[in-house]
């Protein structure tokens, strides 16, 4: 059955934003009735217009998730460490509501609770009911689903979805890391935002408590999100250039005697790498379905790509799943 009439029967009508030259916006917003009212959620967010009357579930601050002008509105819903890290981001005030991460907070009288994906600090799921006792659960990005509910419809990534792509199916290789330490002079690439912070947490995780260097924004970002938890760190020559940690991409203008490695599920770095993702992988995503066992499946993320691979997947496996593109060619009302 097409998806947008499968939706419409569970109680829930797509909406998708045009830019002016009439593409697609890369996230899906859900309309549904909440008692007497219509309440529209919009599943992490792009660029509001001035009219937007829905509320945002922001599932964590990477910039694939959110739209920067959403920190302005007051109908952003987002956790407390998501909201501190998009502030740290973008030297700008957060307005909209804040969460931890496990409460159940009431939007419109929706009780909507939230879970834990381990992706990111603060990375969150979203479930809740609408009006027909259709259960939803919107995962954003996801590094571990145990705490995650049974659902009817899943809206979910698939970063690392293709069964027929060896590099979407890992482990990650902290036996590697670990090893690496041992190295008196060494660097590692990652992202200022959810893998130094990952990082850093191994890196105590596996008591080692050597100072830590840090490119400026990592180490910002790493100082409020993880406070005493990370240990003494501090700017890169701080302590003698020993451990560092920077972004991938800076990783050369660290020593050239140093050892370098980037951190990362990826394979298009020239650096040696050594697997550490935020990401489950393939298989990963794979159990996650089978143990939340929906009707539907929506994959969000990314928007082309790997997600129709996943979808395609499921789909041959008996399951109904179904991506953005599916739904943007299918009935609709655009915001
Ligand atoms: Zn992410």
């Amino acid at each position: 059955m097409d998806a947008t009439r499968r939706l419409i029967d569970m109680g829930f009508t797509p909406a998708r934003r045009k830019s002016p030259a009439g593409k697609y916006k890369p996230h899906l917003s859900l309309m549904f009735k909440a008692g007497e009212r219509e309440v529209t959620f919009g599943i992490d967010t792009t660029r509001l217009s001035r009219n937007d009357d829905q509320y945002f579930l922001i599932t964590h601050a990477h910039t694939d998730h959110y739209g920067k002008s959403a920190m302005l509105s007051e109908k952003s819903i987002a956790s407390d460490k998501t909201a501190l890290a998009l502030e740290l981001r973008h030297d700008q005030y957060f307005k909209g509501m804040r969460f931890k991460v496990g409460d159940t907070i009431d939007v419109e009288g929706v009780k909507v609770k939230t879970y834990n994906t381990y992706h990111s600090i603060g990375s969150t799921a979203f479930f809740w009911e609408n009006e027909l006792g259709v259960k939803i659960l919107v995962t954003g990005d996801i590094k571990d689903y145990r705490d995650l509910p049974k659902c009817d419809l899943l809206i979910t990534e698939a970063t690392y979805g293709n069964p027929d792509d060896g590099g979407c199916i890992f482990q990650d290789d902290y036996a590697s890391f670990e090893a690496a330490l041992q190295h008196d002079s060494v660097g590692f690439g990652a992202y200022a935002f959810g893998k130094a912070q990952r990082a850093v947490s191994l890196i105590r995780e596996m008591g080692v408590d050597r100072p830590i260097e840090m490119d400026k924004s990592s180490l910002t970002l790493t100082r409020h999100l993880l406070g005493d938890d990370a240990g003494e760190i501090g700017k890169l020559g701080e302590f003698g250039g020993g451990l560092c940690i920077t972004s991938p991409w800076s990783l050369g203008r660290l020593p050239v005697s140093m050892k370098k490695y980037v951190l990362t599920g990826q394979h298009f770095y020239d650096q040696p790498c050594i697997c550490i993702s935020d990401h489950i992988d393939f298989n990963g995503l794979s159990a996650m379905v089978d143990k939340l066992d929906p009707g539907l499946v929506i994959v969000y993320h990314p928007e082309v790509g790997n997600s129709q691979h996943f979808s395609k997947f499921l789909n041959n496996n008996g399951r109904d799943s179904c991506t953005l593109p599916e739904i943007s060619a299918s009935r609709q009302t655009t915001l």
